[in-house]
């Protein structure tokens, strides 16, 4: 390999980069989801945790019980009527900046249950960074979404609500 010039900075233990890359970069490898889950997807988030799945190998295994220690919602699960209000409070209560990810058919889109008690997609409620498919998606999905997350934190990709707040005010 050549001897750039690069690589003899870091011989010498030395790293370029900016602060902004600095703070994307923990912000990417940190993200912790609040303790969240609303039907049978909650089954399949919980297991990623496990040795199986080993979701700590991106940082992300420490599901906080309180909002405000959490930057990730993972909608898991068909959100009620009833649940929309809680689920928005819980969202609001989270610092920023803070992203969700809709797992599966049922927050998404409402899934099988197209009907008056069921909200038909949680983006009616919060903005969603990213979407995740399947009736229920497998743990390797949800990984899937989450690396997905990582990469739009990684390359400086705004979250959703403030993505939203822009177009409303342009
Ligand atoms: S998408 Fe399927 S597995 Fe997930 S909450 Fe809806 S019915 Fe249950």
């Amino acid at each position: 390999m050549a001897d750039t010039g690069d690589k003899s900075l870091i011989e010498r233990g030395i790293l370029l980069t900016t602060v902004e890359r600095m703070v994307r970069w923990g912000q990417k490898s940190s993200i912790w989801p609040a303790t969240f889950g609303l039907a049978c997807c909650a089954i399949e988030m919980m297991s990623v945790t496990g040795s199986r799945y080993d979701i700590a190998r991106f940082g992300s295994e420490a599901f906080r019980a309180s909002p405000r220690q959490a930057d990730l919602m993972i909608v898991a699960g068909r959100v009620s009527q009833k649940m929309a209000p809680v689920l928005r409070t819980v969202w609001e209560q989270m610092p920023e900046p803070k992203w969700v990810i809709a797992m599966g058919a049922c927050a998404s889109s409402g899934g099988v249950f197209d009907n008056y008690a069921v909200i038909q997609g949680v983006d009616h409620i919060v903005p969603v960074d990213v979407y995740v498919p399947g009736c229920p998606p497998t743990p390797e999905a949800l990984l899937f979404g989450i690396l997905k997350l990582r990469e739009k934190i990684a390359s400086g990709g705004k979250p959703k609500y403030l993505e939203v707040t822009e177009n409303r005010r342009g």
